[in-house]
């Protein structure tokens, strides 16, 4: 089956063909480690989760690096306001960022380069851009990338000509498309920067937010590897700008496919720290929400589609779970003795639908219409053993992309369900009423609905 993605680069659906049969280069912009992460950009880390292990369930090895920015405009700003040095800023945030991916199930990446590690390489790179004429030093001993030496500049983000004004300069890490101009490669320090400086033959500075990415994806890819991700608001000025750089430095291609996913939105606008309304992780798990039922949610809308976030969809998210989780457990009840009927695992489907520009909303229609199926069988007896095994398995593989249905399955209680039921099932056969019934409230007060079959008896989460 043909993988297939939008390129943000055409604009188009193209198949996905790696440079190295088997194998895919992936490199994810990482945080910017002066905060906590919000869920919305827990969101683009959720979609490259899902890319990576799609890619993965493909049969692709994969190799992931994610950086991890320590040091740009505003970890250096938030550090004074502070009043702490920039490393205990960004390792504080960086390990909570860490925490984060780890309770939402985020495979981690195979490298996590920080940006403060690379600032020698990034200098000689600066060297070289000037020496082939694409960049200038200021007076004040900044250096800056000229646009203009860049036909392809704009390509990315489609800018306008127009509205390129080379000679004009731009010293913030992050701007706006009407401002596209010179963007700065080294900063020269400002008072306001404290001591945050490093050396370099121009000034004592520090290197701009863009080269860091071009540099570190370059040093454990290669010149030319296969997939840069991140969210829509990465695609200018960040990413245009690594694009200007690595191939002015190289003379190579760059990236042959940028994937970028929309926002998730609140109220209808972007979550952003700027704006105020956003959510950590934290403070979505303190109402009560389960890490599975947050991944669902940031996973569930198709990347390319905004995403709005609200707390019913995520109440939704958890009955989703609750539903495959229970169709577990009854799976795992049919008895060894069942025959019946043995209906068709949807791997075709869930696989046609994530190649098609992974679109999980598809996937995920063919696991629960297949769900539907399998508990009309079972509940009139018809499922065989057999068929009850291989459904097993194939929930186990959607699960190695969708994250949701094992994952803190035995901290849900799991385990203690089921020794529960037995010491009810002992009560009952024992003439143990009130004992059984006592044990029936207490898992009520869990929300645990126990139901007698004639193979036993089930639990499902009300
Ligand atoms: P930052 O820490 O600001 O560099 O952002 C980390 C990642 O989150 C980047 O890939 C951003 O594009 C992405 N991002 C920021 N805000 C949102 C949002 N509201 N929804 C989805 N992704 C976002
Ligand atoms: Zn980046």
């Amino acid at each position: 089956m043909t993988l297939k993605f939008t390129n943000t680069l055409s604009r188009r659906l193209e198949t996905f063909e790696p440079i190295h049969p088997g194998e895919v280069s992936l490199y994810t912009c990482g945080p910017t480690v002066y905060d906590t992460a919000h869920i919305g950009n827990l969101r683009t880390f959720m979609f490259e989760d899902l890319l990576k292990r799609f890619l993965i369930y493909k049969g692709y090895r994969v190799s992931h690096v994610m950086n991890i920015t320590d040091v740009d405009d505003k970890t250096i700003d938030r550090a004074i306001t502070e009043d702490l040095s920039l490393t205990e800023l960004t390792e504080h945030h960086t390990r909570i960022f860490l925490e984060d991916l780890r309770t939402l199930n985020i495979l981690p990446a195979d490298y996590l380069p920080r940006a403060t590690e690379f600032i020698p390489q990034m200098v000689e790179s600066i060297k070289v851009l000037l020496e082939k004429g694409h960049a200038y030093r200021t007076d004040e001993g900044s250096v800056f990338f000229d646009v203009s030496s860049f036909p392809e500049y704009g390509r990315l983000a489609r800018l306008d000509p127009e509205q390129l004004r080379s000679g004009e300069r731009v010293a913030d890490d992050d701007y706006q498309k009407d401002e596209a101009r010179d963007f700065a490669l080294w900063k020269a320090r400002k008072p306001t920067d404290g001591d945050y400086a490093w050396p370099s033959q121009w000034s004592a500075g520090r290197p701009g937010w863009h080269i860091e990415c071009s540099i570190m994806s370059t040093h454990f890819l290669g010149k030319h590897f296969d997939i840069h991700c991140g969210g829509v608001d990465n695609i200018f000025p960040h990413h245009e700008n690594e694009i200007a750089q690595s191939r002015c430095l190289h003379n190579t291609p760059f990236v042959n496919l940028w994937l970028h996913s929309e926002h998730l939105i609140v109220d209808g606008q972007k979550m952003s720290k700027s704006l105020g309304n956003f959510y950590t992780l934290q403070d979505i798990l303190d109402r009560q929400c389960s890490p599975e039922a947050v991944r669902y949610t940031l996973l569930a809308t198709q990347y390319r589609q905004k995403l709005n976030f609200t707390f019913p969809r995520v109440q939704e998210s958890q009955k989703a779970i609750n539903r495959l989780r229970e169709l577990v457990r009854r799976l795992e009840e049919v008895p060894s003795s069942q025959t019946g009927t043995r209906p068709e695992i949807p791997d075709k489907a869930v696989e046609a639908a994530l190649d098609d520009d992974l679109n999980i909303a598809g996937a995920l229609g063919a696991i629960f219409s297949w769900a539907r199926e399998l508990f009309g069988l079972m509940d009139g007896c018809d499922l065989s053993h057999e068929a009850a095994s291989k459904s097993l398995e194939a929930l186990r593989r959607y699960d190695e992309i969708l994250g949701v249905i094992y994952f803190n399955l035995d901290s849900e209680t799991g385990a203690d369900i089921k020794r529960l039921i037995k010491e009810r099932d002992q009560a009952r056969k024992d003439g143990d009423w009130a004992r059984a019934d006592a044990i029936r409230e207490e898992l009520l007060t869990r929300g645990i609905i126990l139901e007698d079959t004639s193979s036993g008896t089930i639990w499902k989460k009300g």
